[in-house]
């Protein structure tokens, strides 16, 4: 195994919080967790949040691989016991003793973390992101999740000429003056990865939407229409902007429509002569479908494979996945990132675990005689940080 802990990180896809200096255990958990449900998830199926399910979400929460790693981390950064309650009390006694920011930014230190690049339509209502960036002490680079805007011009219930308008100017507002990096979207939480890329005729665009102001879409299915068309929109911003499109592709939390989120779907439209001008993320690199992605970063030039979510939720997976990917992957194309969320000790724990899985990944290359050492080193320095800098031109 090769140490990289030295290494910059920066994290390709995460997600901005609110400052929260004084968390409970039970709130701090709730807060970083990974999966396991939730009172309203439960509600929603009638059945009773009493205390004993609230206890056994807790429990769900804490027993995730993902979970135990952090906490055996932070325990160990902190110098106190392998607890929650320890864990949590340090946590809020550094925040109180050093000012939130300080502590933050220690911990990004710690983890060599220099940048974070965020998509911000999670959480919603949106985090002001002057306000973050101001509290985290790193650099914050944001892109414009499409599906945000689409909802607010869904609720307006505008004509096709005014949602038109109104969308690519919204978009180009926000890749102009707005400081956004790029696109995103999470199509594959909606209406699927498999978008026909003849979607992009403007016609497709208005009679989704007429039919769906209408009320008149039986027999076919015009929010699908409607967002593959958007979707399509999009990337031709992309490609006249020259920022890349981050998509979600692979698992996410229970609603994602985990069969129509292969990245094998999307091959159709990748490959479609009008838009091979556009960079494309595959966010999450379509874990559990994850040789999918780089199969396609492989036979396409313009394809990235970000190996979020993955890890660190996927806890000791993070070393298999790197491999997989890299069985198609060319070094270049892969970059880490963490998705995480909700305070700053996961993006510290997770960059551990992405330096950890890296050793361990490259590590058996150079076994194997793949890699040089200096090959090894040069791969996860691009991994972690260049690949990412390179990309987004930073
Ligand atoms: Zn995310």
């Amino acid at each position: 195994m090769l140490d990289f802990s030295d290494l910059p990180v920066v994290d390709v896809h995460c997600h901005p919080y609110r400052r929260a200096d004084a968390l409970s255990p039970e709130e701090w958990v709730d807060a970083l967790a990974f999966g396991g449900g939730s009172p309203a998830y439960l509600q929603e199926g009638g059945i009773d949040v009493d205390a004993a399910a609230l206890t056994m979400l807790g429990r769900l929460k804490r027993d995730t691989l993902y979970f135990r790693f952090m906490l055996h981390r932070l325990a160990e950064y902190f110098g106190v016991a392998t607890t929650v309650d320890a864990v949590v009390a340090a946590r809020n006694r550094a925040i109180a003793n050093e000012g939130y920011a300080n502590y933050a930014g220690r911990l990004h230190q710690a983890g060599r973390i220099e940048a974070l690049i965020v998509d911000d339509g999670y959480p919603l209502p949106q985090i002001n992101l002057d306000k973050f960036r101001a509290e985290v002490g790193v650099e914050v680079l944001p892109v414009f999740r499409i599906e945000v805007l689409i909802q607010d011009l869904l609720d307006d219930d505008c004509g096709w000429s005014e949602f038109r308008q109104r969308y690519d100017e919204s978009i180009a507002e926000a890749l102009g003056n707005g400081g956004y990096r790029g696109l995103k979207s999470i199509i594959a939480y909606r209406t699927g990865l498999d978008i026909d890329p003849g979607s992009r005729s403007p016609d497709q665009g208005r009679v989704a939407l007429d039919r769906l102001r209408r009320a008149r879409g039986r027999g076919d299915d015009p929010v699908k229409h409607l967002r593959d068309h958007l979707f399509c929109r999009a990337i031709e911003r992309c490609i006249d902007f020259d920022v890349p499109f981050q998509v979600h592709t692979g698992m996410g939390d229970w609603e994602v429509h985990l069969a129509a989120c292969r990245p094998a779907l999307l091959m159709e439209l990748l490959r479609y002569p009008a838009y091979r001008a556009c960079k494309f993320l595959l966010v999450h690199t379509g874990y559990p479908y994850h040789g999918e992605a780089g199969y396609l970063a492989n036979v396409l030039p313009n394809i990235w494979c970000d190996i979020s979510e993955g890890l660190p939720f996927a806890g000791n997976a993070g070393k298999r996945i790197i491999a997989e990917v890299l069985e198609m992957a060319p070094i270049s194309r892969v970059c880490y990132g963490s998705d995480v969320y909700g305070s700053p000790e996961p993006f510290y724990t997770s960059a551990l675990l992405g330096k950890q899985a890296l050793g361990q990944a490259l590590g058996e290359l150079v076994d194997d005689g793949f890699l040089s050492v200096g090959e090894a080193q040069e791969a996860a320095r691009m991994i972690l940080a260049d690949n990412a800098r390179e990309l987004y031109g930073n």
